[in-house]
C-alpha cells in the first residue's frame, strides 16, 4: 500500500512510500534479534561512545533534519533546530550518566551480599507521534541503547522521511546493524509486531485512542508497556502572579509547535480578581503571532501538521462555542491548507469539548475561578494528568498549590517542559511509566535482586 505525506504549508504531496511487506518486517525483527546479545554484552563505555557519536551525527545532520521536519509536519525552522540540539544533548547526557544509573545497588539484608542489578530486556517496539518527530524518538532511544536494549520504530505515517533520516544518523554514528530498525507499517501490522515473541516490550507516545489499542495488545501478550498519552494541562494564575511573566509563559506554552504539544498549557485557570487583566494581555500578545510558512524566520505560528487535525480542532471549538464558550481571538480556520490562527476561548465550562477533551492545536481555554481552592479543584477536574503550572508572586504558595495537582510534572512560575534530568510521564489517562532521568532508563530493564546467603 502507498502512503502519501502532504506538506502542511503547501498542501502538496511531499513524498510517497510503500508500507513494508511481511518479509521486510521479518528481516528487521530478525536483525534486531541477532544484534541484541552482542550489543547487551558491550561495556557501558563502548555503548556510550556510540551514543556520543550519535550526538555528533545529529549535530552534523541538523539542517537536514530541520528541513525534513518542516516539510513533513510543518515545524518552525527555529523550533526544529532546537529539537535536534536537545536530542544531541540527551545522547551526551545518557552517555555520561549511565554508569551511575546502572550501577549495582547494594541493599542491607541479613545475607552476605544482596544487591539490585539492572539487565537489558531485548527488542522494544517504539510507536511514535509526528509532533516532535525526532525528540520523541531519541527520548526513548538514548536510554534504551545505554541500557543495552535494541529497538524497532514504527513512526507516525506522516513522518516517514524523519524515521529514515534518524536511521541514517545512527548508522553514521557507528551503531551496529540491527540495533535499530525502522518499520514502515500500518496499525494492523504493528499489532502483529507486538505479538511477535522477539519483541519483549512496547512504548507508545500518542493519543489515548492509540494507547487503548496498543496497551490492550501488549497486555494480551503480557508484555511490559509505557504509555505517554495526551494531556490537558492546567495553567493556574493566582491573583498575586507577575502578569508579564505569566502572559509570556502562556503564549509560549500554548502556541509553541502550533499548539501540538502534549504538555502545552491548555486550560488557563485564572482567579477572577485578575482575570480581566490577564485575559486582555494574553489576547493582545497572542494576536501578534504570525501564522505562515514555517521555513521563514518571520513566522511565529506554524501551520498544523495535517488538514484533518485542523478540521477536528475547529469542530471542538465550534461545539464549545455552541455550548456557551466566548471566542475572544481567532477561532476560524485560516485560508491556508492546514493553518489555524492563535485562538482564545473564554467562559469555558464543564460539558464543552474545550473543558473535557484535549485541544491539540493553537486554542487556549480560559476558566475563571473564585480563589486558590477552586483553582486546584478545577485543575484536577480532568481525566488527564500530564503536567500543570502555577503562577504566583509567592513561590512557596505556588509550590503548595503545585503539590496538590494530580499530574506527572508540576512547575511553579515556569512552563512545563521536558528536561532529560527530570522524569517525564503522566497519571490518569495521560498514561503510565516514565521516560527520561534515572526512572526512564530503568523502565525497560530487568530489575534483578541478587542475594548471597
Ligand atoms: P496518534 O494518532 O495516537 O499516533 C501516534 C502513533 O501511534 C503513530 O505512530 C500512529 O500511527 C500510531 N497509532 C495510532 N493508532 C494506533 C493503533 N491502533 N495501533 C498502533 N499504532 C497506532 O497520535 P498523534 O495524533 O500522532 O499525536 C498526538 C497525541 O500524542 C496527542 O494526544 C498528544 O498529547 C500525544 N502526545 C503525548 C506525549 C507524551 O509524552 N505524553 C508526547 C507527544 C504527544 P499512524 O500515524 O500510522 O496512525
Amino acid at each position: 500500500m502507498t502512503v502519501e505525506t502532504i506538506n502542511p504549508a503547501t498542501g502538496q504531496v511531499e513524498y510517497r512510500h510503500e508500507l513494508m511487506t511481511d518479509a521486510q518486517v521479518e528481516a528487521v525483527l530478525a536483525a534486531a534479534q541477532s544484534a541484541f546479545p552482542a550489543w547487551a554484552q558491550r561495556t557501558l563505555e563502548s555503548r556510550g561512545g556510540v551514543l556520543r557519536a550519535t550526538g555528533a551525527s545529529l549535530r552534523r545532520h541538523r539542517e537536514d533534519l530541520q528541513r525534513t521536519m518542516t516539510a513533513e509536519m510543518g515545524k518552525l525552522r527555529r523550533e526544529a533546530l532546537a529539537e535536534v540540539d536537545k536530542c544531541a544533548d540527551a545522547c551526551d547526557y545518557y552517555a555520561a550518566q549511565a554508569a551511575a544509573y546502572l550501577a549495582d545497588q547494594a541493599i542491607a539484608t541479613e545475607g552476605q551480599r544482596s544487591y539490585v542489578r539492572f539487565e537489558p530486556l531485548g527488542c522494544v517496539l517504539a510507536v511514535m507521534p509526528w509532533n516532535f518527530p525526532v525528540w520523541q524518538v531519541f527520548r526513548f532511544l538514548a536510554p534504551a541503547f545505554m541500557a543495552g536494549n535494541v529497538a524497532v520504530l514504527k513512526h507516525a505515517s506522516n513522518v516517514p522521511r524523519c524515521a529514515d533520516l534518524i536511521a541514517r544518523v545512527l548508522e553514521e554514528a557507528g551503531l551496529p546493524e540491527g540495533v535499530f530498525g525502522v518499520l514502515h507499517i500500518d496499525n494492523e501490522q504493528a499489532a502483529g509486531v507486538i505479538r511477535d515473541p522477539r519483541v519483549v516490550a512496547v512504548t507508545l507516545t500518542g493519543s489515548e485512542r492509540a494507547g487503548r489499542s496498543i496497551a490492550g495488545n501488549a497486555g494480551a501478550q503480557l508484555k511490559k508497556c509505557v504509555m505517554e498519552l495526551g494531556g490537558s494541562d492546567a495553567f493556574v494564575v493566582l491573583e498575586d502572579a507577575d502578569l508579564d511573566k505569566a502572559v509570556a509563559g502562556a503564549v509560549a506554552s500554548r502556541f509553541g509547535n502550533a499548539g501540538q504539544t502534549c504538555i502545552a498549557a491548555k486550560r488557563f485557570i485564572v482567579v477572577e480578581t485578575i482575570a480581566e487583566a490577564f485575559t486582555r494581555r494574553f489576547v493582545e500578545a497572542a494576536a501578534k503571532l504570525r501564522l505562515g510558512d514555517p521555513a521563514h524566520d518571520a513566522t511565529t505560528l506554524a501551520p498544523m501538521a495535517r488538514q484533518d487535525l485542523r478540521d477536528e480542532l475547529h469542530r471542538q471549538v465550534q461545539a464549545s462555542i455552541a455550548k456557551g464558550a466566548r471566542p475572544l481571538l481567532g477561532c476560524a480556520p485560516d485560508a491556508s491548507y492546514a493553518g489555524y490562527p492563535a485562538s482564545i476561548l473564554d467562559a469555558v465550562a464543564p460539558g464543552m469539548p474545550a473543558y473535557e477533551e484535549e485541544l491539540f492545536g493553537p486554542v487556549a481555554s480560559i476558566l475563571r475561578v473564585r480563589d486558590e481552592a477552586e483553582a486546584v479543584r478545577v485543575a484536577n477536574d480532568t481525566t488527564y494528568g500530564l503536567g500543570g503550572s502555577v503562577w504566583s508572586g509567592d513561590a512557596a504558595r505556588g509550590e503548595r498549590v503545585a503539590r496538590q495537582l494530580q499530574v506527572g510534572a508540576a512547575f511553579v512560575n515556569a512552563i512545563v517542559r521536558s528536561d532529560v534530568r527530570l522524569p517525564f510521564g503522566g497519571t490518569k489517562r495521560s498514561g503510565f511509566g516514565r521516560e527520561l532521568a534515572e526512572h526512564g532508563i530503568h523502565e525497560f530493564m530487568n530489575i534483578k535482586s541478587v542475594y548471597v546467603a
